[in-house]
């Protein structure tokens, strides 16, 4: 009991005893019966607001309870809206994944493949601030090289062409890379990357383009603000980069079957099929561009008495080593050497004139005759005769360029072979 009550009680009990001594003197009878039922109100009202507390401590309980509840269920709430905000970005995130896959998968050429790969992912992390750059290992050197490199809608030129510090840690440890803060991370040195390149980096995501243990690249996203990059965005960096990868490899696969259908396997030269395609476009270009085009049919002189001699495999080599001279002569853009078939080499010179096709023609067959091939510790030479014709001074059209040619490559072999002869 406290000290209010106490106080209740002698207030209530003070005046009732007071009147209880003045009632028995006057009326004893009525007033002790009065006295009594005043004193049992008085502990009913007692109990009553005893149990009034206890209910009101109960309340109180049931208060905190409730806040407690409420508390948890706000959490809940929050925890749910979290859940629906992250599936809401994982279906914008799968969506976006899907357009990329379907863009990516009608590209066929390496070439696309790489444009198409890195307008999306420009779409998907690029701003007016941001570079990205895609590298390539180079199918034949495996030396690193940029396949596009752009920032917001402009392409860009990065002097470190084969990667920076960042780019050779990717290389070193095919792991992705987060860096929220360029300057404060302890792996790189910053003053000695970024004078490499004038743009700087505050922050940067980089991977490598794997498909299983196979590295193909690097994509890399670098921003000159800090923090500018999360885990979440190297995650989805990283599907990206698997999606890429995949078509990256099947645009390779699909160029080097393209390859291996228009190329020769024994000297890497184009084949004839390639030669007969490729013939009408020169034409028609040289007929609207008014200049001329030369055509050199080239024939081994005494194959067959070379193979018989040496055999087969050695007659290989040599056809393999004139297929190399003739890529060395011939190795400005536009000039197309194939191998016509068996020991027959033609060679299509757009933009070249009578004299010129003949001066090279001169220099080819020069060279085929003072190559030394050593056989079996023996040394051994072979000859070349050479046709050339001219359109249009000598032909119409791309089958008698060639039929023109050949007539004069017959014309030097009846001439003593180990010659080069015009129309
Ligand atoms: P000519 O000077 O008149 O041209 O004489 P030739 O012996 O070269 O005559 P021909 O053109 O008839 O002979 C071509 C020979 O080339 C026949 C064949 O044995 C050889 N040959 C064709 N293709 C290949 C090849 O892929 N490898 C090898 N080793 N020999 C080939
Ligand atoms: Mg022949
Ligand atoms: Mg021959």
């Amino acid at each position: 009991m406290c000290s209010s009550d106490l106080l209740l009680i002698t207030v209530l009990l003070l005046p009732l005893v007071g009147f209880f001594i003045f009632a028995t003197i006057l009326q004893p009878k009525f007033f002790i019966f009065l006295g009594m039922g005043l004193l049992v109100c008085i502990f009913y009202l007692i109990a009553l607001r005893n149990r009034l507390a206890k209910k009101q401590s109960e309340i109180q309980l049931w208060i905190q309870n409730y806040g407690e509840q409420m508390n948890l269920a706000e959490a809940g709430i929050k925890q749910e809206k979290i859940a629906i905000e992250s599936f809401r970005e994982k279906i914008v995130n799968y969506s976006q994944l899907k357009g990329l896959t379907e863009k990516l998968s009608m590209c066929l050429t390496l070439e696309d493949t790489s444009k198409t790969f890195s307008a999306e992912v420009n779409r998907l992390f690029g701003d007016k601030d941001t570079t990205i750059i895609l590298y390539l290992f180079h199918s034949k050197t495996g030396t690193l090289g940029i396949s596009s490199s752009q920032k917001g809608q402009m392409r860009i030129n990065i002097k470190s062409k084969k990667g920076d510090a960042f780019d050779q840690w990717i290389i070193k440890t095919m792991q992705p890379l987060l860096i929220e803060d360029a300057k404060s991370d302890y792996r790189f040195d910053m003053d000695r990357i970024i004078p490499q390149d004038a743009r700087e980096i505050g922050s940067l995501i980089s991977i490598p383009l794997m498909v299983g243990n196979k590295a193909l690249g690097i994509l890399r996203i670098d921003n000159p603000h800090e923090n500018h990059f999360t885990t979440e965005d190297l995650r989805f960096l990283t599907t990206i980069g698997d999606l890429g990868a995949v078509a990256i490899e099947n645009a390779q696969l699909y160029e080097r079957v393209e390859q291996l259908a228009i190329k020769d396997g024994l000297t890497g030269l184009y084949l004839r099929r390639h030669l007969l395609d490729r013939m009408p476009e020169e034409i028609s270009r040289q007929l609207r561009q008014k200049t001329q085009l030369a055509f050199l049919m080239l024939d081994l002189d005494k194959f067959k008495q070379y193979n018989d001699k040496f055999g087969h495999i050695a007659g290989d080599i040599v056809l393999r080593t004139v297929g190399m001279i003739l890529s060395e002569i011939f190795k400005e853009p536009g000039m197309l050497v194939c191998r016509y078939g068996g020991e027959e080499f033609s060679v299509l010179l757009p933009d070249c004139t009578q004299q010129k096709a003949l001066e090279l023609a001169e220099e080819v067959r020069k060279r085929i005759a003072a190559q030394t091939i050593i056989l079996r510790r023996e040394k051994t030479h072979i000859t070349v005769s050479i046709g050339a014709a001219i359109f249009p001074k000598d032909a119409q059209n791309a089958k008698e360029l060639i039929h023109k040619a050949d007539l004069a490559l017959y014309r030097a072999k009846n001439e003593g072979r180990n010659k080069v002869c015009k129309v």
